[in-house]
């Protein structure tokens, strides 16, 4: 029997499993892939206090060194579902199941599907949601980015390393990131701009992407262009078909909770970005993940008191 277990190894379940494990439980992280989440696919992270620039894979390393040496347990798995028996939960993942007080959910968020013809027959040929991970094969290219958010303005801006041109794609006249990568992105001479448009298809020589298609939503002119790539960052979805069952999330999949981090089921808790919340960022990830640390250790001590 674990004290906490925390579902996912990104920077809100590694700051989790430090709390918890500071305060002497026994404590597990279950992931799926290596340690870090989201920040294994970011380039440079600039907004983390402490830092003036750090890469996400250093930044990963740098908070999952310490749980080692608290003895935190790296369990490996795909988590497939919750049961909740009141005084104690399991986890279940594709091949076994683990049984413990509480739970900390920290299975972050993923990148949504553009949906266009053309997107999953090129995908892996031309078509990346992954700038940090793939940008290197596209040296000389002339690259498409499609989104207005933080994600599409940074990757770009990154993309410029590699690509001849960068042209981003979004669907209103005004991008919704942060204004300091705006005033980088607009200051760029590499990176050029469709505005009020959407792409309707992406189109290859059965191989790779050659060219895209987009329709102004504005004024519904079609055009074309030649592209070499296509690298998507149009939003996130939750992470959370696995508790789908016990509702605790909102209608979009988002886990709702208090603020000491907890879901409508006592000693079930979730944080950082599958949460419901304002700003999805790193710091915000390791401010959830310290209250949950903490809440779930509180929560095992007034059980006790109570049995
Ligand atoms: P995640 O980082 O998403 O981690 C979730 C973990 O859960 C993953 O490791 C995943 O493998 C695991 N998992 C999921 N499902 C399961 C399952 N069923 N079983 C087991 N394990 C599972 N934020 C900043 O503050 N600064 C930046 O510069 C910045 N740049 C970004 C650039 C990009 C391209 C992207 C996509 C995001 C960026 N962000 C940035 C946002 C930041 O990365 C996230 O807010 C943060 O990683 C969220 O942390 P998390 O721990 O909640 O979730
Ligand atoms: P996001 O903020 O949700 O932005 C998604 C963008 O895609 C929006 O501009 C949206 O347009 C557009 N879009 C959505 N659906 C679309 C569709 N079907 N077709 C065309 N365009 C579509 O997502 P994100 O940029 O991935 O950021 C996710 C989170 O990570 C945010 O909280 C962000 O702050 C954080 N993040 C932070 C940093 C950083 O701090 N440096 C870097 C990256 C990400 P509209 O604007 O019209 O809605």
């Amino acid at each position: 029997m674990y004290d906490t277990i925390v579902i996912g190894a990104g920077p809100a379940g590694m700051t989790a499993a430090l709390y918890a494990a500071r305060s002497n439980l026994k404590v597990a992280t279950l992931e799926q892939g290596a340690p870090g989440g989201q920040m294994n696919n970011t380039s440079d992270i600039e907004n983390y206090p402490g830092f003036e620039l750090i890469s996400g894979p250093e930044l990963s390393m740098k908070m999952y060194e310490p749980l080692e040496k608290l003895g935190v347990e790296n369990l490996y798995g795909i988590v497939t579902g919750i049961e909740d028996k009141g005084d104690y939960k399991i986890v279940k993942t594709d091949d076994t199941s683990y049984e413990t007080k509480t739970v900390i959910i920290a299975t972050g968020a993923k990148h949504r599907l553009l949906g266009a013809p053309g997107e999953a027959e090129y995908n892996s040929r031309g078509v990346s949601y992954c700038a940090v991970c793939d940008g290197a094969f596209f040296r000389g290219e002339k690259l498409l980015v499609v989104g207005g958010g933080d994600s599409a303005v940074e990757e770009a801006i990154f993309l410029t390393r590699f690509a001849e041109k960068v042209t981003i794609v979004h669907r209103r006249d005004e991008l919704r990131a942060q204004k300091v990568l705006q005033d980088r992105a607009f200051a760029n001479d590499k990176i050029d701009f469709i505005w009020d448009s959407v792409v309707s298809e992406i189109k290859g020589n059965g191989q790779r992407v050659s060219s895209v298609a987009f329709k102004n939503v504005k004024t519904e002119e079609v055009s074309e262009r030649e592209f070499g790539g296509v690298f998507i960052y149009v939003g996130l979805d939750p992470v959370t078909d696995f508790v789908s069952d016990l509702g605790i999330t909102d209608e979009a999949g988002w886990i709702i909770t208090d603020d000491k981090m907890q879901t409508n089921l006592p000693g079930i808790f979730a944080i950082g970005d599958v949460r419901q919340k304002h700003l999805r960022q790193i710091t915000t990830a390791v401010g959830d993940g310290a209250i949950a640390g903490n809440a779930a250790y509180q929560y095992i001590e007034e059980q006790e008191v109570a049995h």
